[in-house]
This record gives structure tokens, sequence and C-alpha cells, in this order.
């Protein structure tokens, strides 16, 4: 057991669609438990990034799936500071352009993409498990496929109104309404792909984070992981 109420070795799945609150919630919890953290939503990103450095055209899963291989990702797992390189470039920042957003969920829904960086994610969560570190996971498929076993499993919603108004925030555009018609069209790729489409799973706790504050959301989380390290 920790010092910080049991939470150990946990691991803490998070899914959910854009703007849910994922990513702040997901860091929160880690700092407040001193947990890892890992953002997978970042690794696609990365992975797309690439692609459209090197001229792969992103609509042709044929020559996506080909050079899958190619770049070399690398994750941090530090709360404070989420790091993310590609052949040793920092890409943190890089990731976030509008170029990769419009980009990713076609680079996501190739079959040898996922499947490379889920074999990634597995190896970075047992990683944490065998130094009894505990990890927040978040994603779109990491209750469902990445890691069902995880003892705390969470999909977060928040209405589309909201998600539009925290994703605006967030990459400083004022057009909302464009901001939630790119969220609706990527929710829509993330969910009707054949891949691990995003899904609720029944044993994930659902959290609607509509009308919460974010230290309200990381207070219920971290409350549910310590009951369940607790039981
Ligand atoms: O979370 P974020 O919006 O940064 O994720 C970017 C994209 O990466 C998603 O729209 C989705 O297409 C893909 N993704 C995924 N599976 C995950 C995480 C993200 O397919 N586990």
């Amino acid at each position: 057991m920790s010092a910080q109420g049991g939470t150990e070795g946990v691991v803490i799945a998070i899914d959910g669609p854009s703007g849910s609150g994922k990513s702040s919630t997901a860091k929160g919890v880690a700092k407040a438990r001193e947990l890892r953290y890992l953002d997978t939503g970042a690794m696609y990103r990365a992975l797309t990034w690439w692609m459209l450095e090197h001229g792969v055209d992103t609509g042709d899963a044929a020559a996506v799936a080909a050079a899958v291989d190619r770049p070399v990702i690398e994750m941090g797992t530090d709360p404070s500071a989420p790091a993310v390189a590609v052949d040793g470039r920092d890409v943190a920042a890089a990731i976030r352009g509008q170029e990769v957003t419009t980009h990713v969920s076609a680079v996501s829904a190739v079959p040898e993409v996922r499947e490379l960086l889920v074999d990634v994610q597995r190896r970075i969560i047992a990683d944490a498990r065998a130094h009894s570190a505990g990890i927040v996971v978040e994603g779109r498929d990491i209750t469902t496929v990445v890691a069902p076993d995880a003892p705390v499993k969470l999909y977060m919603t928040a209405s589309a109104e909201a998600r539009a108004q925290r994703r605006s925030k967030e990459v400083r555009v004022s057009d909302v309404a464009a901001t939630q018609a790119d969220l609706a069209r990527r929710d829509k790729l993330d969910s009707s792909r054949v891949h691990s489409p995003l899904t609720r799973t029944d044993e994930a706790t659902e959290l609607d984070t509509t009308g919460l504050t974010l230290d309200e959301v990381v207070a219920l989380v971290v409350k549910l992981a310590d009951e369940t390290r607790g039981q």
C-alpha cells in the first residue's frame, strides 16, 4: 500500500470522446496519487505527424500500414511534463496542430497502426506495474482493448456544447461552432471504424462531466480509485 491511499500498482483506464475532460482528469488523478500517465491519443497523433512529414497519403491505408514501423515514438509518463518524441524530435506542440487533428482519425483506423501502438501501450503499462508504480491511461479503447482487466474503468462524457467550449479554449480558437463540427466529425469516425471503435463497456463507470469543474471530476475519480483499491 502506498502512503497516498492504496493506489500503488493500480491501472486506471479512461475512455471517452474528445473534450470530455479525459486528459486533464487523467493528469490530475496521476499527480494526486503519484501515478504515471499515458496519453494514447498523443501516440496516434505522433504517428500521424510523421506520416504527414514524410508525404504519406493518410487516406491510403496500405501506404500507412507499409510505413508504420519506420518512426521511433517515445512517450514520457510524467503527468507534470508529458513528453512525446518522434525520431528524437520533441513533437508535443506540433501534434496538437489542425493538420494532425484533421488526419489522425484516418490513420488510427488502420489495423496495423492499432496493432503496433496497442502493443507499445501494453508494454508501458506492464513496466509501470513491474515497478509497482500505477498508471492512468486515457484514450478510446483502453477499457475495451488495451487494458480490459484494469481495476478502475471509466467512460467520460460531456454535452457536445461543453466539449466544444473546452476544446476551443485549449487550442485557443474563438469559433466554437467550427470546433463542435470538427469534434462531431472525429467522434463519428472514431465510433464507426471497424477496429476498436470508441464504445462504452458495461463494466466502465460513466462520468458525465458537463457542469463539473476539473477539481470536482478529479476528486470523484480519486475517490473511486481509492474505494476500488480498498475493496
Ligand atoms: O485524444 P485525442 O483527441 O488526442 O486523440 C486523437 C485521435 O487519436 C482520436 O480522434 C482517435 O482517432 C485516435 N485515438 C484512438 N485510440 C486511442 C486514442 C486516440 O484511435 N486509444
